[in-house]
């Protein structure tokens, strides 16, 4: 981990949000899963990816300036052919504009509920890990629970209990219970990540998707500084 952030703050010293891959490496080495993205430069290689990773897919617009990818029209998912995949990376292209470089596919991931697990290095409290409802809704719902790491597993169990959100995770309306498990240890990964490395000022999983299976992050951002 310190490896990867070094080899990057070398390379831009006045730190950048990594891009994709190099941010699941790193949460990788602590154990925290992030869903395979394969990076594509146009909409045949869009159609190639899909293909291999497996329907239904997603498809996300990447560049340099881009960030809040639903906000421009630079997120579809449920692609259920990989003939629509390449059909919807030109619909992209020309919707998003120049900003977009290139997109990211991905496998859709299994209905669940969304969450959101985030780090900062804080001024005055050094880091603090973050968790609450996820997805493009987060910030409405100021619903969230906040850590000084590192985090236990019992204090992981607690930050859950503290979220109005939690009985979602439970199992609400009949829906099946989510593996609220494998979301206390993305918890407890990113409290050691953030405990680790001062170099990360933030980081976000939106969303973690929680299904009885476990939890996968299918979104990540990671700033170094
Ligand atoms: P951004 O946050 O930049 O707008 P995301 O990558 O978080 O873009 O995608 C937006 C939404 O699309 C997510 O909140 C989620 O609901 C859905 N989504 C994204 N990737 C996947 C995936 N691999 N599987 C299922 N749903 C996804
Ligand atoms: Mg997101």
């Amino acid at each position: 981990a310190r490896q990867i952030v070094q080899t990057d703050l070398a390379h831009h010293p006045e730190g950048r949000w990594l891009d994709y891959q190099t941010a699941a490496r790193l949460l990788g080495c602590y154990g925290v899963q992030v869903a395979k993205a394969v990076p594509v430069d146009g909409a045949d290689r869009a159609r190639e990816a899909a293909a291999l990773l497996g329907l239904p897919a997603v498809l996300k617009a990447t560049g340099p300036g881009l960030v809040h990818k639903s906000d421009v029209g630079g997120v579809r998912v449920n692609l259920r052919s990989a003939e629509q995949v390449r059909q919807a990376y030109r619909e992209m292209a020309e919707r998003v504009g120049p900003e977009m470089t290139g997109a990211l596919v991905q496998h859709m991931a299994a209905d669940g509920v969304e969450m959101i697990v985030g780090g900062v290095a804080h001024d005055v409290f050094g880091p603090l890990v973050m968790v609450g409802p996820g997805g493009v809704t987060a910030e409405l719902l100021a619903d969230r629970a906040f850590r000084v790491p590192p985090i236990s597993g019992a204090e992981a169990v607690r930050m859950l209990g503290e979220l109005r959100c939690e009985p979602l995770l439970r199992g609400y309306r009949g829906r099946p219970a989510a593996n609220v498990q494998a979301l206390q240890a993305q918890i407890i990964g990113v409290g050691r990540l953030m405990d680790d490395l001062p170099e990360v000022a933030e980081l976000d999983l939106n969303p973690v998707i929680v299904t009885p299976a476990g939890a996968v992050a299918v979104d990540v951002r990671v700033r170094l500084a």
